[in-house]
């Protein structure tokens, strides 16, 4: 016979989920309601306000998608994306390029500005391929690219795209939480996120805001919007408005589990919480070096949230992770695209982001690499 699933308790240090707390994973097991009763509206309202501080926006269209942030990501480029636009994308790692290929799909002409994976997309490049583009009409880029560890400058890209008389998409999925995302003071006009980073909620919800200009963009086109699903003109009135019309039916209990995540989230407050982020991430850092282990990425362009490990010469890096599952469960991610095998990723995300964590993740790493390192550098059949 079939039995219920009992998953592992793993401490989740990789580049997401993060970990979720016994309060959000108690809410998600609370009585489903109706998505249309009058209760769950009033929920839905404080879901909507605590993004909106998230975000720092004023944004009416600010709300969680039915699905992971690459739903999300969807959810901006098929509104404002039309056959025929121009659209740069600016590509330092794995989530850059995706950007760019769904606006590809649903007919956007892209212009593709590539910086190496482990630096920041330079504003120059920026403006050089704006000054090329003289007709582009979105800008898009990932504020925290987390497959490499990279911090954008997302204010002065933002900046730069409006002086051309762009609009502006911005992947914030991993962003949002761990370091400021200022809506309204960068001019960011769609932005989609995600709950499962450092909101520390279980995945497959996306936060997305739409600025006014975005808005008036999807009411512009003269072409249809390509999803039934995902046009935020539908959607909207699901989530605004006072008739609050039956779109699709929402995730009800996961909802709960976002709402109590971000009461957890604001109850700490976002300055400490991105203050915590920091802190943990420079101690993470501090216990590695001893470990011989070094960033990727330079300081100045770092995030706390996600950290990029370069592997050494002498390590086994997928051994490595294999053991510090199976072993110590502790979950850290692997290099993607082509920092594979280059790069380890450890998550410093929402409840993650505690010095308690980097201890044992420390500890753990010292055990293998210090006492256990012979037996991943020559016994490396024993794990196979
Ligand atoms: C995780 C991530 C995504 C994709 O989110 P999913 O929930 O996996 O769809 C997109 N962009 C960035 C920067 C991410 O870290």
């Amino acid at each position: 016979m079939f039995t219920s699933f009992e998953p592992k308790n793993t401490l989740l240090l990789g580049p997401g989920p993060s970990p979720v707390s016994e309060s959000v994973l108690a809410s998600l097991s609370k009585p489903t309601i109706g998505h249309l009763d009058s209760s769950f509206f009033v929920m839905m309202d404080e879901i909507k306000m605590m993004l909106r501080l998230l975000f720092s926006t004023t944004n009416d269209i600010t709300f969680p998608v039915s699905g992971p942030g690459s739903a999300g990501m969807d959810t901006c480029v098929v509104n404002l994306v039309e056959p025929g636009d121009e659209v740069i994308v600016c590509i330092n790692g794995a989530f850059g390029q995706r950007i760019a290929e769904s606006v590809a799909k649903v007919g956007g002409i892209v212009t593709e500005v590539h910086s190496e994976w482990g630096a920041p997309t330079q504003p120059e490049q920026l403006e050089q391929a704006l000054l090329k583009t003289p007709n582009c009409k979105i800008v898009s880029f990932v504020h925290a690219e987390t497959s490499t560890g990279v911090r954008n400058d997302a204010k002065t890209l933002c900046e730069i795209a409006h002086r051309f008389g762009a609009l502006t998409l911005v992947d914030a999925v991993t962003s949002l939480g761990g370091i400021p995302v200022c809506v309204d003071e960068w001019g960011i006009d769609a932005v989609f996120s995600g709950s499962q980073k450092c909101l520390s909620c279980p995945p497959g919800l996306s936060p997305v805001s739409f600025s006014q200009r975005a808005v008036n963009k999807a009411n512009s086109r003269t072409s249809p919007i390509p999803s039934w699903f995902m046009d935020v003109t539908k959607v909207a009135s699901y989530w605004t408005g006072q008739a609050r019309a039956y779109h699709h039916t929402a995730p009800v209990n996961a909802l709960y589990g976002l709402h109590q995540s971000l009461v957890d989230y604001h109850s700490e407050g976002k300055e400490l919480a991105f203050t915590r982020h920091a802190a943990v991430s420079t101690e993470l850092i501090k216990g590695l070096a001893i470990l011989g282990l070094y960033p990727l990425v330079e300081k100045k362009y770092r995030l706390p949230q996600l950290v990029t490990v370069k592997v050494p010469e002498y390590l086994d890096e997928e051994k490595l992770r294999k053991v510090l599952l199976d072993t110590y469960d502790i979950e850290i991610g692997a290099g993607l695209g082509k920092l594979a095998g280059k790069v380890f990723r450890i998550g410093v995300m929402g409840n993650g982001a505690r010095i308690e964590n980097m201890q044992r993740l420390l500890s753990a790493l010292s055990e293998v690499l210090v006492q256990d390192f012979i037996s991943i550098k020559c016994k490396t059949e024993a794990f196979g």
